[in-house]
C-alpha cells in the first residue's frame, strides 16, 4: 500500500496513457479527492493509442464463449460503472446470428454463454427491421452495451478536468521521473519495462451507409474469429476484428475480404456502402492474455487489457484506487513485484 503521510487527498497522482485503461484511472482518482495528472505523449486525437481503433463493445456475456470468467466479472462491474458514468452509453443489447452453414458453432456459441434469449426472424426484425428475412433466428443479449471509442475517450477526459484533474497532451514522460503514486496505462509503450508484453494485431473496417439502419452491434458467428457490425452515428458501421499473432500494422487483403464479407452476409445492401477507413491497432497483451495491475511500492502498472480494454478498464480503476487508498488486494489480478 502506498504510505502516505498526508491526507489521502493531498497525494499526486500521476497516470501515464490516456488510452481507455488511463482516462479510467484518473476519473476514479480525481473523483475521490486526488489531485490526478494525466500524461498522454500523443494529441488530442488520440491516434497513438490502441483505444482509437477498438469496437468499443461492452459484451461480458458474448466474451464469455473464449474468455476467462475473471473477464466476466470484471465486465460486469464495468458495465455498472459506464451506466453510473455516462448513463448516455447505448444499453440496448448485441445480436449474435449465423449463416446456415456455421449453424453447429452458432448452437455451440448459444451453450457457451449465457444472459442471452433465442429469437425468431420476426423477433429478430422486431428488434432490427433491416434485418427482416436474413437469418433464422439470433441470440439477444440484452444487457450488454456499446460505446463509440472515438467520441467516448474525449468525454471521459473532460469529465477528468471537471472531476479537478489535468490532461496534458503531447507529454512524453517516464515512470521514473514522475513523483508521489504513478499509475502507468503505456499499454504497449510499457514493453521495455514489461518484457512479457506483446501486441496482439486487430484490423477494423470503418463504412458509410444510409441503407442499412441497425441500432446494435451484430455479430456474425466465424469459423476463426467473432467478427461483428457496430453501428456509429452519421450513418457509420464500423467492421472489426481480427485477432492475429503479428505486430506490424495495416489490414491485409485476406482480412478485408472477410471483414466486407461479414457485413455482406449481415445485408446485402452494404455493398453499396462507401469504405472510409481501413486501419488496425496491438492490443497490448500478456501470455495468458489477462490483465495484471503490478505494484512496485507507489508506482502501479496497469496493463494487458487484451481484447477486453472497454469491457473490464472501469473495473480495473476502482481496484487501484481500493489498493491505493485502503491497501485491498484482489489476488487475481494483482501481483507485488
Ligand atoms: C480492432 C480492435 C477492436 C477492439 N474492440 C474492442 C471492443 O469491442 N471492446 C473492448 O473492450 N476492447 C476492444 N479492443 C481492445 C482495446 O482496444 C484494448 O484492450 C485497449 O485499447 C487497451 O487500452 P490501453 O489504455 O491499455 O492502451 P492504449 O489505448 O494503447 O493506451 C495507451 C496510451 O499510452 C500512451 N503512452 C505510451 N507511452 C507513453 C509515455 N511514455 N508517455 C505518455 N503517454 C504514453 C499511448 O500514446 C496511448 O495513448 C479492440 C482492439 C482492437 C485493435
Amino acid at each position: 500500500m502506498y504510505q502516505s503521510k498526508t491526507s489521502r487527498g493531498d497525494s499526486p497522482v500521476s497516470i501515464i496513457g490516456a488510452g481507455i485503461a488511463g482516462a479510467w484511472q484518473a476519473l476514479v482518482f480525481a473523483q475521490a479527492g486526488h489531485p490526478v495528472t494525466l500524461h498522454e505523449r500523443s494529441d488530442a486525437t488520440m491516434n497513438l493509442a490502441t483505444s482509437h481503433w477498438a469496437g468499443g463493445m461492452l459484451a461480458p456475456y458474448c466474451e464469455s464463449e473464449v474468455a476467462e470468467p475473471i473477464i466476466s466479472r470484471l465486465g460486469l462491474r464495468s458495465l455498472d460503472l459506464w451506466r453510473k458514468e455516462l448513463p448516455d452509453t447505448p444499453f440496448n443489447g448485441s445480436l449474435v446470428v449465423a449463416l446456415a452453414r456455421e449453424r453447429n458453432d452458432f448452437e455451440r456459441f448459444a451453450r457457451m454463454t449465457s444472459g442471452h434469449e433465442r429469437l425468431d426472424a420476426g423477433g429478430l426484425a422486431a428488434l432490427e427491421p433491416s434485418l427482416e428475412g436474413r437469418f433464422r433466428d439470433a441470440l439477444f443479449f440484452a444487457n450488454e452495451g456499446h460505446v463509440e471509442p472515438r467520441r467516448v475517450l474525449p468525454k471521459l477526459h473532460e469529465r477528468i478536468i471537471a472531476a479537478g484533474g489535468i490532461v496534458k497532451f503531447g507529454s512524453e514522460v517516464s515512470v521514473e521521473e514522475l513523483d508521489g503514486i504513478v499509475i502507468d496505462c503505456r499499454g504497449l509503450g510499457a514493453r521495455e519495462d514489461e518484457p512479457e508484453l506483446r501486441g496482439v494485431k486487430g484490423e477494423m473496417i470503418l463504412i458509410e451507409t444510409s441503407e442499412v439502419k441497425l441500432a446494435r452491434p451484430v455479430r456474425l458467428i466465424h469459423p476463426r474469429w467473432p467478427l461483428y457490425v457496430i453501428p456509429r452515428e452519421d450513418n457509420l458501421f464500423m467492421l472489426g476484428a481480427t485477432t492475429i499473432e503479428a505486430e506490424d500494422w495495416g489490414v491485409s487483403l485476406r482480412s478485408a475480404l472477410e471483414l466486407l464479407g461479414a457485413a455482406y452476409a449481415v445485408h446485402p445492401a452494404f455493398a453499396e456502402a462507401r469504405i472510409l477507413e481501413f486501419g488496425s491497432g496491438l492490443r497490448p497483451a500478456f501470455p495468458d492474455n489477462l490483465p495484471r495491475i503490478t505494484i512496485r511500492n507507489n508506482k502501479v502498472a496497469v496493463n494487458g487489457l487484451y481484447r477486453h480494454g472497454f469491457l473490464i478498464a472501469p473495473a480495473l480503476a476502482e481496484l487501484t484506487l481500493a489498493y491505493v487508498e485502503r491497501g485491498q488486494l484482489d489476488n487475481e489480478v494483482m501481483r507485488c513485484a
